[in-house]
């Protein structure tokens, strides 16, 4: 029995025990502190909580310690104010939906989007009176024509996940901004607050919210689900943080350890990624069996000229060795009409390092098979016609990688 315990119960003992450990405790990575329950000092404390700002802490569902700290990091690294955090990347995008949407209203998705996101819109937010567009992300003017005064919610995504098409972000912003009281938000997952500046993409031109898939690149590790909704804009902010506590939208603080464990080493892993992706792309432009090779990064490619105008960047002196540029580590080829859905399995099924797998940014290389139709609501001019397969460059010696490539194309012979 510890001398300061009254209690001569074992069970007492071991729940109310009286050691703290001293408090300066230092060390790289911080404490991890779960909590659904979180104590009062005092009964005053408790009836004046106050759960909306990072002053104090109410309930784990609010955040704890650790979930604050994930916050501020990820509003940095956007240039943001406030980060909302959320089980998934799709709840983030729906909590952001939900939130700003009510029956009579309509959002405009562009056609490329995140699949799911999709879903849900033709889903719940349809059956709850919340009408849905699906504009051409290639063509400003198309976005105009669909905007009305019912528009509250228009969606950006760039590159597109599965096409890697870049549309003229700051040209749809410009178009948006023509409207009152529109909120837009940008799925920025691709870009992982590294490619490109959402909230500043050019003078007075930046997005309201940009939504990331934090299971992707900053997690890293192909382990972990959760996504942030992170803006400059502090009422817009506590909107969604309303909604967010009312969908109960918590977290895991081993999750949100993981995801701060890869944040150090996000944008040297992204670089990575990028570098690799970019040399397999060149490589498969020069092979036979494909129609057209996507990446926003290769000359000729849709919507290249505004990836290298938001994400070009300079190269100088210092940059020598760097590539011009930031992109993710995605790329997508067209398999030419003679290959066929089988063809096309066969090659997947052929890979021996890249897996068949959903999702990106972890370590091992990925591919899936897409058949576009049925995913779009009409094929792009600038697509050709064919089998499209999306490559996920994780961080295996680019060489092997290539040489995987070349002996499932074998395959095919
Ligand atoms: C993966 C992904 C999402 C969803 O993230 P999850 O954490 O898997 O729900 C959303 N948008 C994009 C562009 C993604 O790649």
């Amino acid at each position: 029995m510890h001398p300061q315990d009254p209690s001569p119960d074992l069970s007492t003992q071991l729940i109310h025990h009286p050691y703290r450990p001293p408090e300066d405790f230092a060390a790289p990575q911080a404490g991890v502190f779960k909590a659904s329950t979180v104590f009062f000092p005092n009964a005053a404390a408790m009836r004046n909580r106050e759960w909306k700002h990072k002053t104090g802490y109410t309930y784990g569902l609010h955040g704890t310690p650790t979930s604050y700290l994930l916050e501020e990091r990820l509003a940095t690294l956007e240039g943001g104010l406030q980060t909302l955090l959320a089980p998934s990347g799709l709840a983030a995008i729906a909590l952001v939906s939900l939130s700003l949407l009510g029956q009579g209203d309509e959002v405009l998705l562009p056609d490329n989007v995140y699949g799911p996101s999709k879903a849900l819109a033709a889903g719940e937010l349809k059956a709850w009176g919340i009408t849905h567009q699906f504009y051409d992300p290639m063509d400003p003017g198309d976005l105009a024509r669909r905007l009305t005064d019912r528009t509250r919610l228009v969606w950006l995504e760039a590159a597109g996940s599965v096409t890697l098409e870049f549309p003229d972000l700051p040209e749809l912003l410009r178009v948006c901004r023509a409207v009152p009281n529109l909120v837009v938000a940008l799925d920025n997952t691709w870009g992982a607050g590294l490619a490109f500046n959402a909230f500043d993409m050019a003078p007075g031109r930046g997005v309201d919210l940009s939504v990331h898939a934090l299971t992707k690149y900053p997690s890293g590790g192909g382990d972990v689900l959760m996504g942030s909704v992170i803006t400059r804009d502090e009422a817009l902010h506590l909107r969604l943080k309303d909604t967010h506590m009312r969908l109960g939208l918590g977290v895991g603080m081993n999750d949100v350890e993981a995801v701060l464990r890869g944040l150090p080493s996000l944008a040297l892993r992204y670089a990575a990624h990028d570098r690799a992706a970019r040399e397999l792309a060149r490589w498969c432009l020069d092979r036979p069996e494909f129609s057209q090779v996507l990446h926003p990064a290769l000359e000729g490619a849709p919507g290249h000229a505004h990836w290298k105008a938001l994400c070009g960047g300079k190269t100088s002196v210092a940059d020598a060795g760097q590539l011009p540029g930031k992109a993710a580590g995605l790329f997508s080829v067209m398999f030419d009409t003679p290959y066929g859905s089988a063809q096309v399995d066969a090659f997947c099924d052929a890979l021996r390092l890249f897996k068949l797998g959903y999702s990106w940014g972890g370590p091992v290389s990925l591919v899936v098979p897409y058949e576009l139709d049925g995913m779009r609501e009409r094929w792009p001019a600038y697509l050709e016609r064919g089998t499209l397969v999306r490559f996920s460059v994780g961080l295996e010696a680019v060489e092997d990688l290539q040489a995987d490539l070349a002996q499932a194309l074998n395959c095919l012979a």
